[in-house]
């Protein structure tokens, strides 16, 4: 299927994470754990904003590839709007025959869902969330990843991790050529306006380029994307693909501790932020695998707020309405 043989440097493997901006803590974790059943891998704050949360979900250990994170800003955030220029669409990857569990599901909690569709052969659920996050369910035979349940939801019919992005732009061409020829993905599909873009062809890797030049630009806020990480395996792979996407012009940040991670950002030609983020250490770095989620977590220059942190951040923990 793929056309164009590129040589890939194994820099980049994938998705990494995805950040997206929200309102309110409590209800993004009753969606995002309760509804869609991830494991909540993380609770710790904006480490440049500590007073607002740092929600990360994800399969049983937040593996690259699954990890959906949320600064929730509060209920009174302007809300943001969908455009060129965006991730517009968060695609996650469920079996073949989960797709009628899913409908009944997300009916069950009220949650609004078009009809379900076929795209490059596949089935999509496409739905969004209390904040208007756009959401995909892909149902495919390809994915490997055993995936995670949380409450009721049988295992078998359990998201696997994320199947990819889809990025609105205004010219596929400039990010198509930066993905491609740098960032080792190559072209899987297209059809129509859609590009998809992948590493090897497995849910996780994905990148939907679609070409909406006459779309408004977005304009990121409550229920949008900020950021879009993708994987590199090493803290040495990471210096390495910086320095090549110094090399062809871009500005990526200097490497920054996210304590679960290290990161570079970088504006894409179509403006979408772009991260590159490691694979280890990863979430149980502070935190215990069975416990993963359930302590609020500080990174050292916070420690010593912890007391004035707990007095303003709301509450949260994983929901137990999903026994249903
Ligand atoms: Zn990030």
């Amino acid at each position: 299927m793929s056309t164009n043989a590129t040589t890939q440097t194994g820099l980049i493997t994938g998705l990494h994470h995805v950040t997206a901006i929200s309102s309110s803590a409590a209800k993004n974790v009753e969606f995002y754990a309760g509804i869609l059943g991830l494991r909540m891998v993380k609770k710790t704050v904006n480490f440049d904003a500590p007073d607002v949360y740092h929600l990360y979900y994800g399969d049983e250990l937040g593996n690259p590839g699954s990890i959906m994170t949320f600064f929730p800003f509060g209920q009174n955030i302007r809300s943001g709007r969908g455009g060129k220029g965006q991730s517009t669409y968060t695609q996650f990857s469920i079996p073949v025959d989960a797709v009628s569990y899913w409908v009944d599901r997300l009916g069950k909690f009220g949650v609004a869902i078009e009809k379900p569709f076929e795209r490059l052969g596949e089935t999509v659920i496409q739905f969004r969330d209390f904040d208007g996050l756009g959401l995909e369910l892909v149902a495919t035979d390809r994915d490997d990843r055993p995936g995670f349940s949380y409450g009721d939801i049988p295992l078998d019919k359990s998201i696997r991790g994320f199947f990819g992005s889809t990025m609105s732009v205004g010219k596929h061409e400039f990010t198509y050529d930066l993905l491609t020829k740098y960032m080792d993905y190559r072209l899987e599909e297209e059809s129509e306006n859609r590009y998809r873009l992948s590493v090897d062809g497995t849910p996780g890797t994905y990148v939907d380029l679609v070409d909406d030049p006459k779309e408004e630009h977005a304009r990121e806020g409550g229920g949008t994307v900020h950021h879009v990480a993708f994987a590199t395996p090493t803290d040495a792979s990471q210096l390495e693909i910086r320095e090549l996407l110094m090399k062809q012009g871009f500005h990526p940040t200097q490497v920054i501790d996210r304590q679960y991670f290290h990161s570079i950002y970088f504006r894409e030609p179509n403006g979408i932020l772009f991260e590159v983020a490691t694979n280890p250490p990863g979430f149980s770095v502070d935190e215990a695998v069975e416990e993963l989620g359930t302590n609020l977590k500080l990174p050292a220059q916070y420690e010593a707020y912890r007391e004035k942190l707990e007095g303003i951040l709301e509450p949260i923990s994983p929901p137990d309405f999903v026994k249903a």
